[in-house]
């Protein structure tokens, strides 16, 4: 995903090697290629901003320590600033004190909802969970039969409107996703799972219906956690799209889908600062088994490798 702007910022700090101390002129020739280096990978104007005015401050003043010399201390302080604009600490799932912890997921179609919710369901079995995903996404026909099969290899329950294995592509399933979403709770309380994992409805582009939508499911199962899904190939669609989800149904974390992808990754740098929340989870193949915790730190360790 970050292998071009890996290369440029590698280029960058090359430059460096080898060098007594920065002036300041030295300072902002590196500054402009950083800056190069981000917009050129999709990173959001607001965000290359905030990201190298902080570099330039640190890098002016003589903060770092005296034992690197002038090009480990840029790769140190860009490092610093990188997981800075990654969230800064990992964020784990909070679980409700009473449960089930109600999980709801949200996000644009193909963004990697449902895939996610197998994947999530399953990494929870294996942790000792009991997990019980529920089909609230009523808008694609094949989206039920889709999460069902999903479940199935998760080795996880499915609370669905109909038994997932009828619906079929031209089938039109017409209900109350808010119900369902309602209902498969109250399921997950009378049969003591702890967990519950409500994949919503998603559409092409952000739109008010979907919004309201999830707004209204959001509301009916008053979840613990609600996960925005984007896909991290998105690029600079990803900041329009997190913001009109974030007032839309505002959301307690972030998970960055198709991070396998060789786009240029620049939503998957600048959703964490445009949106404020932190990204938790990092969806990296079409295997229910490609799936991480997200930690900033090692996330940036990896893009300056
Ligand atoms: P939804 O519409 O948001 O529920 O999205 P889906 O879960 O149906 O995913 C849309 C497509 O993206 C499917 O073909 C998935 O197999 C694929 N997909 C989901 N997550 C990933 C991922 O992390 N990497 C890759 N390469 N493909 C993914």
């Amino acid at each position: 995903m970050f292998n071009s702007l890996s290369d440029r910022l590698t280029a960058t700090f090359k430059n460096l090697r080898g060098r007594g101390r920065l002036s300041e002129a030295d300072i902002d020739a590196t500054v402009r290629e950083i800056r190069r280096a981000l917009l050129d990978a999709d990173v959001a104007v607001p965000v290359v901003r905030e990201f190298t005015a902080a570099v330039r401050e640190r890098a002016l003043s003589a903060e770092v320590s005296g034992a690197l010399n002038p090009a480990q201390q840029v790769v140190k302080i860009v490092n610093d600033e990188l997981v800075a604009i990654l969230g800064g600490q990992t964020r784990a799932l909070q679980f409700a004190k009473t449960p089930p912890t109600v999980i709801m997921l949200a996000g644009l179609q193909g963004a990697g909802k449902t895939t996610l919710a197998g994947k999530l369901a399953l990494a929870l079995r294996e942790q000792g969970h009991t997990p019980l995903l529920v089909a609230a996404d009523l808008q694609r026909p094949n989206a039920v039969t889709q999460l069902s099969v999903v479940a199935e290899r998760a080795g996880v329950p499915v609370f669905a409107p109909h038994p997932g294995n009828q619906g079929a592509e031209t089938e039109v399933v017409i209900g109350d996703p808010v119900g369902v979403a309602r209902d498969g709770v109250a399921e997950a309380r009378a049969k003591q799972h702890d967990v519950v994992i409500v994949d919503t409805a998603g559409r092409l582009g952000v739109d008010q219906v979907l919004m309201k939508q999830a707004a209204d499911i959001r509301d009916a199962v008053q979840p613990d956690e609600v996960l925005f899904v984007i896909d991290a190939m998105i690029g600079q669609d990803a900041v329009a799209t997190a913001k009109a989800f974030e007032e839309g149904v505002d959301f307690t974390g972030v998970v960055l889908s198709k991070l396998d992808g060789d786009a240029r990754g620049g939503a998957a740098l600048s959703v964490a600062t445009i949106t404020g929340r932190p990204i938790m989870f990092a969806s990296t193949g079409e295997k229910l088994t490609d799936f991480e915790v997200f930690h900033p730190d090692r996330m940036a360790s990896r893009i300056l490798d």
